[in-house]
């Protein structure tokens, strides 16, 4: 495994092995990484032939600057894990490396980045398609992972890749959950043991959802799910909203032919979770 902290360093690596006609896989991060992460390298080594795994906090993603102060960094155990999963190359970037000057790119996200965390998180998408272009154009992988974790940003990275006329695979991949339900996150970490033990609350109450639809519309389960949520006051509803898959539009009824899913945020403490579930 070789860690790169330059663009030059690693795109001078990645052109010499993509003339072998070998395929390269792309794991984008943030660190703090657990076995949701290790999930996606695994994915990315079983259909690739170089994994290259990013570790880099993109500020420009970051709507509360608390957050992005307070988001984990743990490189030394990352390169651990990474070592043992063999990754292939794993980019380091500092700020200065990606943004040598302001990014000042504003995509076209609509609608996608209207509703659920766009509303929430005010130009936390557009933060996210800089940084992510930025990553598709230098490392031009054949494939890329994302998690159904982060629902919402998989959907816009596909709009992304067709935006910057890529011809780059985005390979989704299923939520990994702690034993207890709790969608395994790098900002569970920053939960107090008190909080850690309501957390998973979120998981059952999706689950209680999923189930509740057969006797509830979509705006009476939403209207359920708001109040389940009142019973423990200590997790604070931001938004349960129930989608369709491709384009994020609200589902009314149930007989619609889509892939549905129930997306949610909660405020725990000083900590955002989001969590979601394909309710087909
Ligand atoms: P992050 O480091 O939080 O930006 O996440 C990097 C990638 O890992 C994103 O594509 C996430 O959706 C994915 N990911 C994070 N947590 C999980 C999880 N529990 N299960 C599956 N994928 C995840």
């Amino acid at each position: 495994m070789i860690v790169y902290r330059t663009k030059n360093d690693l795109t001078g690596h990645l052109n010499s092995v993509r003339g072998d006609k070998n395929s390269i896989g792309l794991v984008p991060t943030m660190g703090a990484l657990h076995q949701g992460h290790a999930s996606l390298v695994e994915k990315a080594a079983a259909e690739n032939d170089v994994v290259v795994v990013s570790i880099f906090v993109n500020p420009t993603q970051f709507n509360d600057p608390s957050d992005l102060e307070h988001y984990p960094r743990t490189l030394d155990r990352d390169l651990e894990m990474l070592q043992k999963l063999e990754a292939d190359l794993v980019f380091v970037p500092s700020v200065q490396e990606m943004y040598p000057e302001e990014d000042e790119r504003k995509f076209d996200l609509d609608p996608l980045d209207q509703v659920m965390e766009g509303k929430h998180r005010k130009g936390h998408f557009n933060g996210v398609a800089q940084i992510v272009s930025k990553l598709f154009r230098l490392i031009l992988p054949d494939r890329a992972y994302f998690g159904q974790k982060d629902f919402q940003q998989l959907v816009i990275v596909r709009r992304l890749t067709k935006i910057l006329n890529l011809d780059i695979q985005i390979v989704s991949c299923p939520i990994v959950r702690e034993k207890d339900g709790l969608a395994m996150s790098s900002r569970n970490e920053r939960l107090t043991r008190e909080e850690r033990k309501l957390a998973p609350f979120i998981y059952e109450t999706l689950k209680l959802a999923s189930e509740k639809k057969e006797e509830l519309s979509p705006a009476k389960l939403k209207d359920w799910v708001r109040d389940h949520f009142e019973r423990k006051p200590e997790l604070s509803l931001e938004y349960f909203d129930i989608v369709e898959d491709k384009e994020l539009r609200p589902v009314t009824d149930w007989a619609e032919k889509v892939n549905k899913v129930g997306c949610l945020a909660v405020q725990l403490g000083g900590v955002r979770l989001i969590d979601n579930m394909y309710f087909d």
